[in-house]
C-alpha cells in the first residue's frame, strides 16, 4: 500500500451445492451489508439487454448456440463492478466454475485492486440431504410443506390446514436425482476449493444448521473481510 487508506470492495464467492440454502444467504448478506449478488445468467442478460460492446459479443455467440467464453464472460463482469452499486462488495453468483476461471477473476480483481476476500463453502452432510429433500412434499390442494422424516400430517395422507388427501412430490426431489446432483456438485467445485484453499480465501460454514446459525457465522466473514 503507498499509504492512501483504500477501502476496496469485498468480493464474496459463495459456494454450496442446492439446497444448501445459498439464494437465501445471499439475500440475508445484501439486506444486511449492502451487497449485490451478481450472478452470470443475470449479468449476460443485462449485457445483451444493454448492447455494451460486451453483451453484442454474447449475444452473437450465444445466437450461434455457443457457449460464452470466459473472456467474454470477464468483459461482462469488468464492465458491472465500474458500476457505483458494487461499491460496498459484491457476491459472485455461478463464477468462477473451474480452475482457470478462477484465475481470470483474479487478474480482473487485481486490475482495479481487488481481490476475492472470501470463498464460502457451504458444507453439507450428502446423505442427511438427500433425506432432507427427498422426503419433502406437499398438499396439492393449500400448498403446505410437509416431510417423511421431520414433519408428517397428524392423519397420514390427510393435510392438517384443508383436509385435503392429494400430496405432491417434485420430481426433482428424488433421493438418485438429489444424490447425483450432490456428486455432480462436489466433482465441479472440488478443484475450486482447492484453489481457493491454496489462495488463503476459503472458508467452510457447517450448512447443515440453522439459517439463522448459517447467517450469523456468513456475516462474521463478511465483517471481518469489510474490515
Ligand atoms: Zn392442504
Amino acid at each position: 500500500m503507498d499509504g492512501q487508506t483504500v477501502t476496496a470492495a469485498p468480493v464474496l464467492i459463495l459456494l454450496g451445492p442446492p439446497g444448501a440454502g445459498k439464494g437465501t444467504q445471499a439475500r440475508m448478506l445484501e439486506e444486511e451489508f449492502g451487497l449485490v449478488q451478481l450472478s452470470t445468467g443475470d449479468l449476460l442478460r443485462a449485457a445483451v439487454a444493454q448492447g455494451t460492446e460486451a453483451g453484442k459479443k454474447a449475444r452473437a455467440v450465444m445466437e450461434a448456440g455457443e457457449l460464452v467464453s470466459d473472456e467474454i464472460v470477464i468483459a461482462i463482469l469488468r464492465d458491472r463492478l465500474a458500476e457505483p452499486d458494487c461499491a460496498r462488495g459484491v457476491i459472485l453468483d455461478g463464477f468462477p466454475r473451474t480452475t482457470v476461471q478462477a484465475q481470470a477473476l483474479d487478474a480482473l480483481l487485481a486490475e482495479r485492486d481487488q481481490r476475492i476476500d472470501a470463498a464460502v463453502s457451504l458444507e453439507v452432510d450428502d446423505a442427511a440431504m438427500v433425506t432432507r429433500i427427498s422426503g419433502r412434499y406437499t398438499c396439492a390442494a393449500c400448498g403446505e410443506g410437509y416431510h417423511d422424516a421431520f414433519k408428517q400430517p397428524a392423519t397420514a395422507g390427510t393435510c392438517d390446514k384443508c383436509g385435503g388427501t392429494e400430496m405432491t412430490r417434485r420430481a426433482d426431489d428424488k433421493a438418485e436425482t438429489v444424490a447425483s446432483r450432490l456428486e455432480a456438485y462436489h466433482a465441479q467445485t472440488a478443484p475450486l476449493i482447492g484453489y481457493y484453499d491454496k489462495t488463503g480465501a476459503l472458508a467452510r460454514i457447517d450448512a447443515m444448521g440453522a439459517i439463522d446459525d448459517i447467517a450469523a457465522e456468513l456475516g462474521a466473514i463478511v465483517k471481518r473481510v469489510t474490515g
